[in-house]
């Protein structure tokens, strides 16, 4: 009796697994159908400073379907990962995002805009990535400061010279460098000192309940003190709430993305939202 349950246990975690496989692999044969089809866009969140003057974008990946369905990238993302496919769609990224910083540096009230895009530790580790990055760069002719890579803390689990060798070359180009979701990885301290960072961006998991939770405070105050002592950036994500700017305001954290500023936007309302946070921007005393 025993050994028939057990049977059938097998049997039917047998079939789970089966149905997991499958669906893996109809999504696997989806995403490369996407990107054949070239269903990925990039979408653009605005990043403001403590006076509200947008200094940036972040560019996010979305996958919209035939009949205009968007699948998440928290959902495609890992699997493209997994499968080897984000080598192809990381590249396409880049280049996109290096084209529109061309399209934005030839209108004044553009010119300054730094686009982020996010990589991932698999398109970090390929040998030719920053000659990928220096050949899109060059390709656009765009400012190389302006185009700012986030990487996680993902890449550090590698060993951590040949971390610090990639990040070099890539300074070496002129890009700048953001380490995000800040916090939730496994950074020491050791670690941070010898990477040649610019920006840290603290997690959005540390912002959500920062009105009310005490250490949370304390966290964020810490992470910022400490990075301003690195002579590093700081950015806030998720910042959803004027109470929660409040906050990072007072805690010495300058600079932030989120809903309360704006939602990531296809490019034509990306364009006007920039615009109409610049004409309200005080404007910096002329010389
Ligand atoms: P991330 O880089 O940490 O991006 C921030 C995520 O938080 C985005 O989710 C953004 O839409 C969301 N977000 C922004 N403001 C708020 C807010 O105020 N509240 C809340 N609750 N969420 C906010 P999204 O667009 O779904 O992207 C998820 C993740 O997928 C990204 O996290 C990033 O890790 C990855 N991803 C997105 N685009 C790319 C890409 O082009 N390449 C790679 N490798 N990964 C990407
Ligand atoms: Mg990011
Ligand atoms: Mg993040
Ligand atoms: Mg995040």
């Amino acid at each position: 009796q025993a050994k028939k349950a057990g049977r059938n246990a097998l049997r039917f975690f047998d079939q789970k697994m089966q149905d997991a496989i499958s669906a893996r692999a109809a999504l696997e044969s989806e995403l490369r159908g996407a990107f054949e089809q070239q269903q990925f866009e990039l979408y653009y969140q605005i990043q403001v400073d403590s006076e509200q003057r947008p200094t940036g974008a972040e560019a996010l990946l979305r996958w919209i379907q035939p009949d205009g369905s968007f699948i998440s990238p928290a959902k495609f993302i890992p699997l493209a990962e997994e499968t080897g496919m984000i080598l192809p769609i990381g590249k396409w990224v880049i280049e996109t995002a290096c084209a529109q910083l061309q399209l934005w540096s030839q209108d004044p009230r553009t010119s300054k805009l730094s686009l982020a895009v996010n990589v991932s530790a698999r398109q970090f580790r390929q040998a030719d990535f920053g000659a990928q990055v220096y050949a899109a760069v060059q390709r656009h002719e765009i400012n190389p400061s302006l185009l700012k890579l986030e990487l996680t803390e993902g890449i550090l689990l590698e060993n951590i010279s040949d971390t610090v060798a990639s990040m070099t070359e890539l300074k070496a180009i002129g890009v700048r460098i953001s380490l995000d979701d800040f916090g939730t990885g496994y950074s020491s301290l050791q670690y941070l000192k010898q990477l040649p960072l610019d920006q840290l961006k603290i997690d959005q998991s540390f912002v959500r309940d920062l009105a009310s939770d005490n250490s949370d405070q304390a966290i964020v105050r810490t992470i910022t003190a400490m990075a301003h002592s690195l002579n590093l950036d700081v950015i806030a994500e998720g910042v959803e709430s004027a109470d929660q700017r409040q906050q990072l305001a007072h805690v010495g954290c300058l600079h932030y993305q989120g809903y309360l500023f704006g939602r990531p936007l296809p490019l034509a309302q990306f364009e006007t939202l920039w615009h109409e946070y610049a004409d309200q921007a005080p404007q910096l005393l002329a010389g």
